[in-house]
């Protein structure tokens, strides 16, 4: 099924769900509202149609001169902001996501830089949880580029917390994931935090 066809069968079941709330849907401000709605959730969840394999494929060899076999140096980067939807309430959550990797080196595999923050936005763009999404995040980056070591750190808001006054407005949630060598070694997590606690700027979030 196309996403204009998707789109077609959730109108009159998002139209429904408007009366049902007592809403008029013919009013002026509602009559274009279950179109639109049904394209944002497919927006949402588009994610599920595709494999973040497909952004670490494109890989980079470096020389063996550049990166010396013992090197345990990381390949850092910090704020990638995102947004995804609370498979609990379909509320969205937003945030950043802190990346740091040490390539394998033996193969001295590394991936554009930009290409984990297409990872992030294929996990975002799903129904989550954000403890998962981190867990997601990690293995993809595991599986495909088989650093060393990888650990994942997520900072977000819940606007179902924020909305329904469960939590204060500036109250961010925290996730870690850690492979390899960041779960052994926990200088190597010491420095990376030590560089996000330079360049922590929660107004980002
Ligand atoms: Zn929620």
């Amino acid at each position: 099924m196309d996403k204009h066809e998707q789109a077609a069968r959730l109108n009159p079941l998002l139209r429904e769900v408007l009366e049902l709330l007592g809403e008029d849907p013919d009013r002026e401000g509602l009559r274009k509202t279950p179109q639109r709605w049904a394209e944002a959730l497919l927006t949402y969840t588009e994610g599920n149609h595709i494999d973040p394999q497909e952004h670490l494929k494109v890989i980079f060899q470096l020389d063996e001169d550049d990166y010396p076999q013992d090197s345990d140096d990381m390949v850092l980067v910090d704020n990638i902001e995102f947004t995804s939807t609370c498979e609990h309430h379909l509320a969205p959550f937003r945030g950043v996501v802190h990346i740091a990797y040490i390539p394998n080196a033996k193969k001295r595999v590394i991936t554009g830089l930009s290409k984990l923050s297409r990872v992030v936005e294929t996990f975002a763009r799903r129904l989550q949880v954000q403890e998962r999404m981190t867990q997601q995040i990690a293995n993809a980056i595991d599986e495909h580029l088989k650093p060393l070591g990888v650990i994942v750190v997520v900072q977000a808001m819940h606007y179902c917390m924020v909305a329904r006054g469960v939590q204060q407005r500036s109250s961010l949630s925290l996730t870690t994931a850690r492979r390899g060598l960041f779960h052994s070694n926990q200088n190597l997590e010491a420095k990376f935090q030590a560089y996000l606690k330079l360049r922590m700027d929660s107004s980002k979030v």
